[in-house]
């Protein structure tokens, strides 16, 4: 297994109380749900109460989702935070000197590979529950879709007699 896009958290997790911070920039390559403009880049804060490895994380990127009533593209930036845990076993080797302290998991997909964090697992995962559900291309479901809106000026400016009538009637409402 290649190292690559490993995050070596073993200096927190023998050193109870040490923080460590990162930044850290990944594309996600293999990412098939979601079409990303710019790769995920942020922070990652690590930290273990020796039995424990809390992870703090702040990420932003920028990606295209579909809107959930017209289907059109929206470009749309995404921040989203992560606050996890990870269960630690063994003695610190701070406390003894034959200590050795490692991540415990039983998730289907690993986090770690030893004390590292695989990155992109990671980030994936914080992905997916921070992706708008149903984004919409206008500001609510109130309002009409962008591409409505823009028929319905079309029509206004070609003069449509309707659209004239409800104009004046408009004008008229404001005054
Ligand atoms: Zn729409």
């Amino acid at each position: 297994m290649k190292r690559e896009g490993l995050l070596d958290l073993n200096e927190a997790v023998q050193h109870p109380g040490k923080k460590l911070a990162f930044e850290v920039r990944t594309a996600l390559d293999q990412e098939e749900d979601l079409d990303l403009l710019e790769p995920v880049s942020g922070t990652i804060e690590a930290v273990s109460t020796g039995n424990l490895l809390l992870l703090t994380s702040r990420f932003k990127t920028r990606a295209v989702f579909e809107c959930a009533r017209c289907g059109a593209p929206i470009e749309k930036d995404l921040e989203f935070v992560m606050d996890d845990q990870f269960a630690v076993e063994g003695v610190p080797s701070a406390y003894s000197r034959e200590g050795y302290a490692h991540v415990v998991e039983d998730e289907p997909e690993p986090m770690f590979q030893e004390n590292s964090l695989i990155l992109d697992h990671y980030v994936r995962q914080g992905l997916i529950v921070n992706v708008p559900s149903q984004p919409l291309c206008s500001d609510s479901w109130d309002g009409p879709c962008k591409e409505e809106v823009k028929g319905q000026e079309n029509e206004r400016l070609s003069g449509h007699p309707a659209f004239k009538a409800l104009q004046g009637w408009k004008k008229g409402d404001e005054e």
